[in-house]
């Protein structure tokens, strides 16, 4: 006559922490394509900002001309962030091949996915980040 097996059930899956490894590579893959996407919107975007600068249209007086270079100089500056952005979306590309994306430039932990999501070109930890702007914040002053 043997008791219930109660035994049985008390072994915990050993496999735990390799799917979790795998819902963050995963994760990433997911970040890597929305990258990409990112990555062709803004270059349309910043082909569509060059076609309308006004740089072949004459003007008829100083008036006009000065309000057109205003919004030129707008339009370089656009390009600009566009660019900086731009860089940093190859750069996080080029983590995510290279495996290292997702840990911190200051402290080495891995970044929270959740924070990855929403910010993918983020080099820093919630930690370092919020020090960072701190010290920078203590600089200013
Ligand atoms: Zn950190």
């Amino acid at each position: 006559m043997t008791k219930k097996q109660s035994t049985m059930v008390k072994k915990k899956p050993e496999s735990k922490s390799n799917t979790k490894v795998t819902q963050r590579e995963k994760k990433i893959q997911e970040i890597k394509k929305n990258l990409l996407n990112q990555k062709k919107a803004l270059l349309v975007g910043a082909v569509e900002a060059l076609n309308e600068l006004p740089g072949q249209t004459v003007f008829p007086d100083l008036g006009d001309q000065a309000t057109a270079e205003i919004d030129r100089n707008f339009m370089l500056r656009l390009k600009g962030r566009e660019q900086k952005l731009l860089k940093k979306i190859e750069e996080a590309m080029e983590r995510i091949n290279q495996g290292v994306f997702g840990i911190c430039d200051k402290c080495g932990l891995e970044i929270d996915i959740r924070r990855l999501e929403a910010r993918p070109v983020t080099t820093m930890c919630i930690e370092c980040k919020t020090l960072q702007e701190e010290e920078e914040k203590l600089m200013e002053k």
